[in-house]
């Protein structure tokens, strides 16, 4: 059964809408599996599963103004190009004093949202939550690719800016280079071992009063949850862990993005987790809109 291909609730115009929901259907340097280009797609069906109504948060979701732009053109671009135009959209949507929730594509796609906050001067923490570290200054002669994104966003905004939540792979170079520069990563075992909120309350600590952008690569979540992602990791964080850090920094939370979606390795529970934590984001945001 097909549904509208436009994210559930999200029926506003582009002018109308408080936040922008965007597909970047972008996976040239995935380098296991293949397939998140089409992750904007099956993200947007499986949001059709829900009721508009979200208990969590009380929030009905049709009673905000939230507006799917669609996917930008960017299908077999060079990388640069994808940079550029995801960055210029960004750029618009924050010239707009709207809230950019975007649908990867690979984790690369992040890198040009910051850029654009960056651009605008805003004074921003970035969570990662990945099972890897992403710290590789270059992967496979690639500066750009998936493996080095968490490096790419510290040469924006500085390591100090960003905390990656979730990590148990990376080389032992990668490690020592993230020590090193002082970026702080806390791992999946410590995590289930002092709990989320220990986790959370070191972020805290970190960014103290900044705006907060939180960046999922749903690789992070347990493959038990999550299987249809690019590189599998297991040991990984519960969906719940996600939740309570988009409750915790929601008042904060100026933007959001889901990478690393996979549906060709999916039977549609990665894309249903994927499609709630967006809508979570969301209702939460709007909580502290009034
Ligand atoms: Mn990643
Ligand atoms: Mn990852």
């Amino acid at each position: 059964m097909n549904f509208p291909n436009y994210f559930s609730d999200a029926e506003a115009s582009f002018n109308e809408g408080d936040y922008v929901i965007f597909g970047v259907p972008y996976d040239k340097t995935g380098s296991f599996r293949r397939g998140t280009k089409k992750a904007p797609y099956s993200i947007r069906q499986a949001s059709w599963n829900f009721e508009s109504y979200d208990l969590l948060t009380e929030v009905d979701l049709k009673n905000l103004n939230i507006h799917d732009y669609g996917d930008l053109d960017i299908n077999n671009d060079e990388s640069s190009v994808m940079r550029q135009k995801v960055e210029e959209f960004v750029l618009r949507i924050l010239d707009n004093k709207k809230i950019p929730i975007s649908i990867g594509g690979e984790h690369t796609i992040t890198v040009p949202i910051i850029n654009a906050y960056k651009k605008k001067n805003k004074n921003i923490g970035v969570i990662v939550f990945d099972a890897h570290l992403d710290f590789k200054d270059t992967y496979e002669n690639n500066p750009h690719s998936h493996a080095c994104v968490v490096r790419r966003i510290s040469d924006i905004i500085g390591v100090d800016n960003v905390v990656v939540l979730g990590v148990r792979s990376g080389t032992k170079d990668e490690f020592e280079e993230g020590q090193k520069s002082g970026l702080l990563h806390l791992n999946s075992f410590d995590i289930k071992r002092n709990g989320i909120e220990w986790a959370l309350n070191q972020v805290s600590k970190k960014f103290k009063d900044k705006d907060i952008y939180i960046t999922l690569d749903i690789d992070s979540i347990d493959p038990s949850f999550a299987p249809g992602t690019s590189t599998p990791e297991p040991f990984g964080l519960e969906p719940f862990d996600i939740l309570s850090c988009i409750k915790k920094f929601s008042s904060k939370l100026i933007g959001s993005d889901i990478v690393e979606v996979c549906p060709p390795y999916d039977k549609g529970e990665t894309a249903i987790l994927a499609a709630r934590i967006l809508r979570y984001i969301i209702a939460e945001i709007s909580l502290n809109k009034t």
